[in-house]
C-alpha cells in the first residue's frame, strides 16, 4: 500500500463528503510527479444525488432577489480577494505553474465576479410600450435551470470563474465537474462561494472522466453545459450535448499565430513574443505558438533565440521561475514527440528544451524553451496544438501571405500583429478570420465585458463566454404582450363618447 495522501471530496448539498467510489485517480504535483491526492470517479448515485440537488434548489434560487444574488457575489469577490494567495498555491502545487501565473489565474477569474456583480444591468430585458391601444410588450431574461460545467487542468481557478458565477448569479443552480488532474482550486473557490452565501445545493461539484462527462451530457435535468478543453473532448461532448437537447458552449484548441512586421517596436515585440510563447510553459490556450516573421524581420531571429535562453525554468513556487513543468509526464513526451517531427519532416531547431534537467526536480515534466525554424504549413508540429514551450517560426516576404496561412489555419482562437503602421494593423484586423485580435497586444483576451470570442475550430456553439454573451448563454427570454384596457381602470371617469 502507498503513502496515505488526501482525498478530494464532493460537494453534494452544501456537504464536502467522501466519495464511496472504488475508482480512485491520483494528482501528481508536476514538479516532482509525487502523488499528493487522489480524486474519485464519482459512482452514479452521487452524481445523481448532486443533480437532484441542483434541481431541488433551483425553484427557491431562481425566486431569489435579484438583489440577493448579487449581494452573494459581491461577498464572493471580497473573499477570493482575502484568499487569492492560497487559491494561486493550489494551482502551483496541482498543476506547476509560477505563482505570479497562478496569482494571475485567479485574478482573471475574479475579474469575471466582479463584471457578474452587475448582473442588474446586464439581466435587464426589453420594452415597448403602446404596440396598439392599452397593449404593451416586454420581455424578461429568466434562468435556464441546472446548469454544468467541465473544466480542463490549464486554468483551474479561471475557468471555473468563467462559468459557475455567471451562470448562478442569473438565477440558474450548477453542477461542476473540475478537471480530474487540478480539482483542489475548484474546492476551495467552492467553499468560499458557500461562505458567501450561496444555500446549500445551489452549487454541487462531481469528480471524474468519462463516465461523469458522458452523465452530464445525457442528463434530462441539465440544460446547458459549459465546456473548455481540448477539440477531442470538445466536440464530443458538443454532439452528445446537442444530440439531448442541451444548449452547449465549448471552447476548444488553438494555434494562435503572431504576425511580426518589419516595422514593429522590435524591443517590445521579441519581449512580447518570448513571454506569450514560453509564458506557463506555453499551456495556455492562447499562448502565441507561432511566429510568422514578414520580410525583413526575418532577421530577428537570432535575437528571439537569446532571449529565450534567458528564460528560467524552474518549479513553480521556486523564486524566479519564469516557466515550470508541463503537466504530466505523457504531456511531455507529447511535446518531445511533436519536436522531433519538425527534426524528421526538414525543420531545424534553433533552441532544444527537450534534455533541461531542474537541480532538485530532476523528476519534474521539465521542457526547456524550444525555437523551430523553416516551418511549413504541412509539417505536423504547424498543424498540431502543441501546448507546451514550443514556438514555431515561419517566414513570408509579405503581409498578405501572412494572412493566407492564417486564415487557412482550421483554428480561429487568437492571433496577434506587431507593427507601427496603423494601417497594416488595421487590414491585418480586418482580413484576419480569428475571434480575437491584438494589436502589439500578445494575448488578446478580452476582459469580461466584452466575451471570449474564439472561432472556427477553436469554438463550438453560438453563444460565447461571460460578458453579455454568457448572460444570453445563462438565460432564456420570455416574451411578454399584455393587454390592460383603460376603461377597466379603477377609479377612472366614465369614457367621453
Ligand atoms: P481535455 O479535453 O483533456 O479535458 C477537459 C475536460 O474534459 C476535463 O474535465 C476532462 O475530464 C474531460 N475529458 C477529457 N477527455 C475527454 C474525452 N475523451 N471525453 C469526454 N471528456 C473528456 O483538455 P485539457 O488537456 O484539460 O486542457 C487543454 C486543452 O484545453 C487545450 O486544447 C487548450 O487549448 C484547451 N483550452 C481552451 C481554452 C479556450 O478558451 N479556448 C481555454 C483553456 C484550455
Amino acid at each position: 500500500m502507498g503513502p496515505v495522501v488526501p482525498t478530494v471530496k464532493l460537494f453534494i448539498d452544501g456537504k464536502f463528503i467522501e466519495s464511496k467510489s472504488d475508482k480512485w485517480i491520483d494528482i501528481h504535483n508536476p514538479a516532482t510527479n509525487e502523488v499528493i491526492g487522489r480524486v474519485p470517479q464519482s459512482t452514479k448515485a452521487e452524481m445523481d444525488a448532486a443533480v437532484s440537488s441542483c434541481k431541488r434548489t433551483f425553484p427557491a434560487w431562481a425566486d431569489t432577489s435579484i438583489l440577493s444574488r448579487q449581494q452573494v457575489l459581491l461577498r464572493y469577490q471580497q473573499l477570493i480577494k482575502e484568499n487569492l494567495k492560497e487559491i494561486a498555491r493550489l494551482i502551483t502545487l496541482e498543476q506547476g505553474k509560477t505563482l505570479a501565473d497562478a496569482e494571475g489565474d485567479v485574478f482573471r477569474g475574479l475579474q469575471v465576479v466582479e463584471h457578474a456583480c452587475s448582473v442588474t444591468s446586464l439581466i435587464l430585458g426589453e420594452t415597448m410600450p403602446s404596440i396598439t391601444k392599452d397593449m404593451d410588450l416586454y420581455s424578461y431574461r429568466l434562468p435556464l435551470g441546472v446548469c454544468a460545467g467541465i473544466a480542463p487542468f490549464n486554468f483551474p481557478a479561471m475557468i471555473p470563474l468563467w462559468m459557475f458565477p455567471m451562470a448562478m448569479v442569473c438565477g440558474n443552480t450548477f453542477l461542476m465537474k473540475p478537471s480530474e488532474r487540478v480539482p483542489g482550486a475548484t474546492m476551495l473557490l467552492a467553499k468560499l462561494f458557500q461562505d458567501s452565501g450561496a444555500p446549500d445545493g445551489t452549487l454541487n461539484i462531481i469528480h471524474g472522466q468519462h463516465e461523469a462527462v458522458n452523465f452530464i451530457c445525457d442528463h434530462p435535468d441539465i440544460k446547458a453545459i459549459s465546456f473548455v478543453g481540448s477539440n477531442q473532448a470538445g466536440e464530443y461532448i458538443f454532439e452528445r450535448g446537442s444530440r439531448h437537447g442541451k444548449r452547449v458552449q465549448a471552447n476548444m484548441g488553438a494555434k494562435n499565430h503572431g504576425v511580426v512586421m518589419p516595422d514593429a517596436n522590435k524591443e517590445n515585440t521579441l519581449n512580447q513574443l518570448v513571454g506569450a510563447a514560453f509564458g506557463a510553459a506555453g499551456q495556455r490556450c492562447m499562448a502565441l505558438s507561432t511566429a510568422i516573421l514578414v520580410g525583413e524581420a526575418k532577421k530577428w531571429l537570432p535575437e528571439l533565440v537569446e532571449r529565450a535562453k534567458k528564460l528560467r525554468v524552474n518549479a513553480g513556487d521556486q523564486p524566479g521561475a519564469d516557466l515550470g513543468p508541463l503537466i504530466t509526464p505523457q504531456a511531455k513526451e507529447r511535446v518531445c514527440n511533436l519536436i522531433d517531427s519538425g527534426t524528421k519532416e526538414g525543420a531545424s531547431i534553433l533552441l532544444d528544451g527537450r534534455s533541461i534537467k531542474v537541480k532538485g526536480y530532476e523528476n519534474g515534466n521539465f521542457v526547456g524553451p524550444t525555437i523551430i525554424s523553416n516551418v511549413k504549413p504541412n509539417m505536423t508540429c504547424y498543424k498540431e496544438e502543441i501546448f507546451g514551450p514550443v514556438l514555431v517560426v515561419l517566414e513570408t516576404d509579405t503581409l498578405d501571405e501572412a494572412i493566407k496561412i492564417v486564415n487557412d489555419n482550421p483554428y480561429g482562437n487568437g492571433t496577434a500583429i506587431f507593427t507601427t503602421n496603423g494601417a497594416t494593423a488595421r487590414k491585418y484586423s480586418h482580413l484576419v478570420d480569428v475571434g480575437q485580435v491584438g494589436v502589439n497586444v500578445p494575448i488578446p483576451v478580452p476582459l469580461p465585458m466584452f466575451s471570449f470570442t474564439g472561432s472556427r475550430a477553436s469554438f463550438r456553439g453560438d453563444t460565447n463566454f461571460y460578458g453579455k454573451q454568457g448572460i444570453q448563454f445563462y438565460t432564456q427570454l420570455k416574451t411578454i404582450t399584455s393587454q390592460w384596457k383603460e376603461e377597466d381602470a379603477s377609479l377612472s371617469s366614465p369614457a367621453v363618447v
